[in-house]
């Protein structure tokens, strides 16, 4: 045994901190993967913790955690890829293995025998989740997990079914540790079980983040895009922005609605119009809400006239809304402004103040429609228009 014996151990322990702390950050699945780390790290130093208690005892107890590690690593990974985490089958599977090598310590007394159940244990857990996946994860960082977890597995049985080939016959127990084939498995399993410890947490990690930007982006009450979630989205959009139109759409009478029904009644409406919104419109649309009961919807291969026949189908469907499980016994209506995107717009924002020229028009001209074009409005109207230009 050398100094650096208790490197390995406590490496994988400053992983399996490292995974706590995502898993601190809001990351459920992180916690399978500390276990699986912190698993390594009483493994590792058991092959040296352990010797006191026999050859026999101590390879059967570091067997036993290092197939609960890969148990905890299975299910990490299937958490990550959000599959259905079929704990009995996996559990099942570990005994079995254990029971393999318990056969093997005590009974068939072979050092072959034991590796053999213990490296395919272990690497049938970590390549079970690889072999639901029925395809290539969309994520790079999920790529290249895929691919680590299928080395480590190739790894353990490769190293395994070489050594049952190789060995001498009177390998013991007593010599593994100082064998060339314990070395080739340190080395081997030192580097690729890193990588996989640093790209799994690369990706548990990623997704945390992938989630508190979506928080950051949605609207609480509606699910839709806020604000800054759909300035975010313009961005992706920003080299095809020359086609394209906008709707602005905001609530009739509103104030109305909360003065009588009361605010959270107003919020059903607001949430009501939302769900119209996701199941009305074509999938190529993103919609935000912009503001208390305004709300944008960008359409970026519509015609200025298949924008006005979506908003009008929204505008109809949303009158029409029964809301009397709220406790509103009346029609609610949305007045809607169109504009579509011009060659010379600067951004989005260009498109979207015109709309709401036009939506202002709407509203003056009685509300409840859908303007599309600079429509004259009636006498009030011009007022109205000027008013919205200059907010
Ligand atoms: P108009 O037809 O001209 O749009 O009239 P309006 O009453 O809808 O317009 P106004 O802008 O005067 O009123 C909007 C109201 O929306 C005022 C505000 O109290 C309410 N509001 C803003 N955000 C929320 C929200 O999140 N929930 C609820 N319940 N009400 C909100
Ligand atoms: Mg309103
Ligand atoms: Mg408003």
């Amino acid at each position: 045994m050398d100094n650096f014996t208790f490197l390995p151990p406590l490496v994988m322990l400053i992983f399996a901190c490292a995974y706590l702390l995502v898993w601190f950050y809001g990351s459920r699945v992180a916690i399978w993967w500390a276990l699986g780390f912190v698993g390594h790290a009483v493994a590792f130093a058991g092959e040296v913790a352990f010797q006191p208690l026999g050859d026999e005892m101590r390879t059967l107890l570091v067997d036993a955690v290092f197939i609960l590690s890969y148990l905890a690593l299975s299910l990490g990974l299937s958490a990550h890829f959000a599959q259905r985490l079929q704990v009995g089958r996996r559990i099942l599977l570990s005994l079995v293995g254990f029971g393999l090598v318990v056969y093997a310590i005590f009974a068939a007394e072979s050092l072959r025998f034991e590796l053999l159940a213990v490296d395919f244990t272990c690497g049938l857990l970590l390549l079970l989740p690889i072999a639901r996946l029925g395809g290539w994860p969309r994520q790079m960082v999920d790529r290249v997990l895929v691919v680590l977890a299928v080395m480590a597995t190739l790894d353990f049985v490769g190293r395994a079914l070489v050594f049952a080939a190789i060995a001498p016959a009177d390998s013991s127990f007593a010599t593994y540790a100082t064998s060339f084939y314990a070395y080739a498995a340190q080395v081997s399993g030192t580097l690729i079980g890193l990588s996989f410890a640093l790209v799994g947490l690369g990706a548990v990690a990623l997704d945390v983040l992938d989630r508190y930007r979506d928080a950051a982006e949605t609207d609480y009450l509606t699910g839709l895009l806020n604000r800054r979630g759909f300035e975010n989205m313009t961005l992706a959009h920003i080299d095809r922005m020359s086609e394209g139109a906008v709707i602005l759409c905001d609530i009739d009478r509103f104030k109305r609605i909360n003065d009588l029904y009361g605010h959270a009644a107003g919020d059903g409406v607001i949430a009501g119009f939302a769900a119209l919104l996701k199941h009305a419109l074509p999938t190529t649309a993103h919609a935000a809400r912009f503001g208390g009961e305004e709300f944008v919807i960008f359409l970026p291969t519509h015609s200025n006239l298949e924008a006005t026949s979506v908003a009008e189908t929204i505008r109809e469907a949303f009158g029409e809304t029964d809301f009397s499980m709220i406790g509103i016994r009346e029609p609610i209506t949305a007045s809607f402004g169109i504009a579509s995107i011009r060659a010379v717009d600067r951004s989005i924002h260009a498109a979207i103040s015109r709309a709401d020229a036009r939506m202002y028009v709407a509203k003056s001209m009685g509300r409840n429609r859908v303007v599309a074009d600079d429509t004259p409005a009636p006498a009030e109207s011009g007022h109205a228009a000027s008013v919205s230009a200059a907010a």
